[in-house]
């Protein structure tokens, strides 16, 4: 266990001088800003308050905050691609090909692992136990893993008005029977399977392929239900 406020980089395991870093990257954030620069939080205890900016915590040293940075750079232009996707004739979901497998999974991975260390509020409720050392272990050595391992699918809400201004903190989610977190930044969810039992066909098929396909599914199947809950929290509140 390493102690709050040593000097040593939670992903190098060296010591070193610790940078103030994001725990979710700044870019995730995007437009969820408003004019005061302030972003609501909605609590899983319906209690708000409004954080300033993203929570920043002394995690990393310089070159490994660096080494994120990197495919944080490459996942903002996939990001804001992502209006710009293909139509699956389904309607299920939009799609890309040519994704870098290697620098989104990264990325992927290190947004659910930053949440795991990070000893703020608002993501205490991400415990990955002995995932958190694998994990640091695949990012350390830049190692993506196969598309199977940690696969992370995204959903996203046809309608972004609704939910743009809400970052709901992640919460643990059993996803097909797995165990998982749920990310919700904007409009965008992002849904974790942190398991070791290996996953079937449906749901890897949701999952970033090795190939470089990346699909984005679209909220529709649950759509009414997610924004009930969301409406039901946002009502008190008279955003
Ligand atoms: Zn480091």
């Amino acid at each position: 266990m390493i102690e709050v406020g040593s000097n040593i980089c939670r992903l190098c395991l060296k010591e070193s001088e610790l940078r103030n870093s994001h725990i979710l990257p700044e870019f995730l954030y995007g437009n969820l800003y408003d004019e005061l620069h302030r972003t609501m939080l909605v609590s899983s205890s319906e209690k708000e308050k409004l954080i300033q900016k993203g929570v920043r915590e002394y995690l990393l040293c310089q070159q490994c905050e660096t080494k994120l940075s990197r495919y944080e750079g490459y996942a903002t232009k996939v990001i804001q691609r992502i209006p710009n996707f293909m139509e699956d004739p389904t309607g299920q979901f939009v799609y890309s090909q040519g994704i870098d497998y290697k620098q989104f999974k990264l990325f992927q991975l290190s947004i659910l692992w930053r949440a795991g260390v990070s000893n703020d509020l608002m993501f205490a409720n991400v415990n990955l136990g002995r995932h958190e050392e694998k994990i640091r272990y695949m990012l350390e050595h830049e190692h993506p893993g196969k598309f199977t391992e940690y696969g992370c699918f995204i959903l996203r809400i046809p309608d972004p008005q609704k939910v743009d201004k809400i970052i709901m903190p992640p919460m643990p989610e059993k996803l097909f029977g797995h165990n998982g977190y749920r990310f919700m930044i904007g409009n965008l969810f992002w849904y974790f399977v942190v398991s070791s039992h290996s996953t079937d066909k449906y749901m890897q098929y949701l999952f970033l392929q090795e190939t470089g396909e990346l699909r984005v599914w679209s909220a529709r199947w649950n759509e009414q239900k997610l924004l009930n809950n969301i409406a039901q929290l946002l009502r008190s509140r008279k955003i």
